[in-house]
């Protein structure tokens, strides 16, 4: 094969790439919230702003974009964005996060009736944590998608599965704002389009 069919080739495949990319992105699908859980109250949704607050946080220094908040008698206890990247920590989610460093500074009384808010649907680490931390009730904001966006079939484990096959006696309320975690997300892939994450 001489050196000029071979450059032909590449182009071609070079063209083909970028006709593919682009059907992909003028293809992506538009993604629709899933609507709030009705048993959701309005200081759910105050408190879930937080965690959302603090998911744009975590979003703005390169880290995971989720952010967590523990909340007793309405009021916030502590708060956590996730820090996988700043400490090149893979536990440092959210939630997790929020456990280990309100383990050193609050009262394990403290935790007894508190909530966990969560801008997104807890991951399995996070699921188990939350219930050895003592915590009972979690709310939280955006439902777990499929890399392309779409909803979790009935193949997946959901965070309120686990505690119920494990008889652990929880509350789970949400998703709640799944709208704001769709713009988290575009967020985020707006920012790596751009080569900043
Ligand atoms: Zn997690």
């Amino acid at each position: 094969m001489n050196p000029t069919s071979v450059s032909l080739r590449v182009a071609v495949v070079c063209l083909a790439m970028v006709l593919t990319s682009l059907t992909r992105a003028q293809s992506a699908p538009v993604l629709t919230p899933f609507p709030d859980d009705p048993a959701c109250t309005a200081d759910d949704r105050r408190f879930m702003k937080r965690a959302f607050e603090l998911a744009r946080l975590g979003l703005s220094r390169g880290d995971g974009a989720i952010g967590a908040v523990l909340v007793k008698d309405g009021r916030i206890l502590c708060e956590f964005a996730n820090t996988t990247r700043t400490d090149s920590d893979p536990t440092m989610h959210g939630e997790t996060g929020l456990i280990s460093y309100a383990s050193h500074v609050l009262e394990k009384s403290l935790w007894a009736g508190s909530t966990l808010y969560t801008s997104l649907e807890p991951c399995i680490m996070c699921t188990g944590s939350i219930r050895w931390a003592g915590i009972k009730t979690v709310v939280y904001g955006g439902s777990t998608r499929t890399p392309d966006g779409q909803a979790w079939g009935p193949e997946r484990l959901r965070c309120h599965e686990v505690y119920a096959r494990y008889g652990w006696d929880m509350v789970v309320r949400g998703p709640l704002m799944d709208d704001e975690q769709l713009k988290i997300r575009a967020e985020q892939a707006a920012l790596r389009a751009a080569g900043k994450l």
